[in-house]
């Protein structure tokens, strides 16, 4: 190891391994596949790239992200490595001369597209190397339990298997539930993996929730606050990442946009003015990130909850890569849920998929809902414990009292009851709240016990209250084009007395003053 630490300094210049750098370099010297948990900015290059230098022979790195290839292969050139790719990116003579200076061992790292591997032609070239190590990036992307599988990642165990020599094989993802972990290791065929989780606690990170506020108005105030800081706007769509843009031009804020929908020369473009501060704001949809490596985002607000936490930590996560404060906020609106089911709904994913889909969507609302310390939320969610709370979230900041919402919420429960799962969050929310609406009256639904049950409250508020519910497990939401709702088992002990419901004094006090009174 104390080659390693050398070589730390000597190549990269860095004078210390961060945690779990040291555990999982060693073990890979070792000979020991690997799997490593490791989030996003984490630093799990250097954990495949010091055995590269180490080992003699080449170590193929498997990477789905041609354009992440591209940047990690200039980085180790610059640092004096000698490095390459292949991926469909190159022409065809280029790809043969990379072919030809690997099988002379010019390479101690090739960077392959998994899609690559299956090819005679690579099949013939492996079959000359010395591979002393496969490092595996996004490992996640194997299993169907991940947030992004890809199936040309399921030809991996097989190409590594028909090598002569089965190298050890390092898997990295930085974003994996236990499920996952085991998946992964099953799918790549991991023998005996050590298996690190750790450094989840992005402790420079200050997380937060924002609810029921006005988005526009708040991004200005926001961005008003934070003159000199550069920081990412995530939305969920391309049209809102066009408007948000739109907005922050009109503000005369710099800002950038990206998204799958503009030309390659457009995003290259807009992502080198982000990186050199010329565009102090990015404003994009979650086609931005894999592989953008600045140091100094202080911020990271998302517009929109995405699908998943593991897709909101690895986009939250490109706050503060340099380890300075910074500040992830998420914007969040019930509502938000029901675009995002709908998307999983309408996707082409079979059932299974979709149904994975809805429980990872689940999950993200409960971290929007959660009074628990965020960032204890996340790091729990991807498998590391004895996290003390932050100190610093919104929850932990927030510190005022719960209140006992049980009454409140045995009526909505038993409106749900009463309703006996035909219909959807709207329609109990007008049933509790006595509307007239023509609908109501034909179903007969104002004939009900518990119509109008909550005709103080603002109709909103009692879809809010609603979706608390189902955050804190007391409700379901069925799946399919018309979700409706219906009660979970844990809500019958709160229709007996025998639990009560809280919830936290500033939400509750918020409906109070929606309500006016
Ligand atoms: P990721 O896990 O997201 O791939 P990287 O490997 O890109 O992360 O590393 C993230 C950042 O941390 C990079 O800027 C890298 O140079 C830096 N880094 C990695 N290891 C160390 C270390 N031991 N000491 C200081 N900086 C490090």
């Amino acid at each position: 190891m104390n080659q390693a630490r050398q070589m730390l300094k000597q190549v990269y210049g860095f004078d210390s391994f961060r945690k779990g750098q040291e555990d999982i370099i060693g073990g890979l010297l070792e000979g020991r596949d690997t799997l490593a948990i490791l989030p996003t900015g984490g630093g799990k290059s250097v954990c495949y790239q010091l055995p590269a230098l180490l080992l003699p022979g080449t170590t193929i790195v498997v990477s789905p992200l041609i354009s992440l290839m591209k940047d990690q292969v200039d980085a180790l050139n610059r640092l004096g490595v000698s490095a390459a790719y292949l991926n469909s990116s190159l022409d065809a003579a280029t790809y043969r001369d990379v072919i030809r200076k690997t099988s002379q061992g010019v390479y101690k790292l090739l960077y392959v597209a998994p899609e690559r591997l299956d090819g005679t032609m690579f099949e013939s070239l492996a079959s000359q190397l010395h591979i002393p190590l496969i490092a595996i990036d996004e490992a996640h992307c194997v299993s169907q339990w991940g947030h992004d599988f890809r199936p040309s990642y399921r030809q991996l165990a097989g190409w590594i298997g028909r090598l002569e020599n089965r190298p050890p094989v390092a898997a990295f993802t930085a974003t994996a539930t236990p499920e996952v972990s085991q998946d992964i290791a099953d799918m790549l065929g991991l023998r005996k993996p050590n298996v690190f989780v750790t450094g989840f606690a992005r402790t420079n990170l200050s997380l937060s929730v924002v609810t029921g506020t006005d988005r526009r108005k708040f991004l200005r105030d926001y961005l008003a606050q934070r003159p000199d800081q550069s920081g990412i706007v995530y939305t969920a769509t391309r049209k809102e990442a066009e408007e948000v843009y739109e907005d922050l031009t009109k503000l005369g804020i710099s800002a950038g946009k990206y998204h799958g929908g503009l030309s390659d020369t457009e995003r290259a473009d807009t992502q080198e003015k982000f990186r050199f501060d010329d565009n102090r704001v990015m404003v994009a949809t979650n086609a931005f990130g894999m592989g953008i490596d600045k140091p100094n985002v202080r911020f990271v607000v998302h517009w929109q909850m995405p699908s998943d936490v593991e897709s909101y930590y690895q986009e939250a996560g490109r706050a503060g890569r340099d380890g300075e404060e910074s500040e992830c906020v998420l914007l969040f609106e019930p509502q938000d849920v029901q675009v995002q089911r709908f998307l999983i709904e309408r996707s082409t994913a079979d059932a299974e998929r979709r149904s994975i889909q809805l429980n990872k969507l689940y999950t993200m609302m409960h971290y929007s809902r959660s009074d628990r310390c965020l960032l204890q939320f996340i790091v729990s969610y991807f498998g590391e414990e004895d996290v003390p709370s932050c100190g610093k979230c919104s929850n932990c900041l927030d510190q005022s009292a719960k209140v006992d919402i049980t009454e409140d919420s045995r009526k909505a429960l038993s409106c749900v009851g009463r309703l006996k799962g035909r219909f959807g969050v709207s329609l109990v929310a007008k049933v509790l709240k006595g509307s007239r609406e023509k609908r109501i009256i034909e179903f007969g639904l104002d004939r009900l016990s518990t119509y109008g049950l909550l005709r103080n409250w603002v109709e909103k508020e009692i879809t809010d209250l609603i979706y608390y519910l189902v955050a804190e497990g007391y409700l379901r939401i069925s799946e399919g084009e018309y979700p409706t709702v219906s009660l979970a088992a844990e809500a019958l002990p709160v229709l007996e007395g025998k639990i009560t419901v809280t919830r936290r004094q500033s939400a509750a006090a918020k409906r109070r003053t929606s309500e006016g009174n």
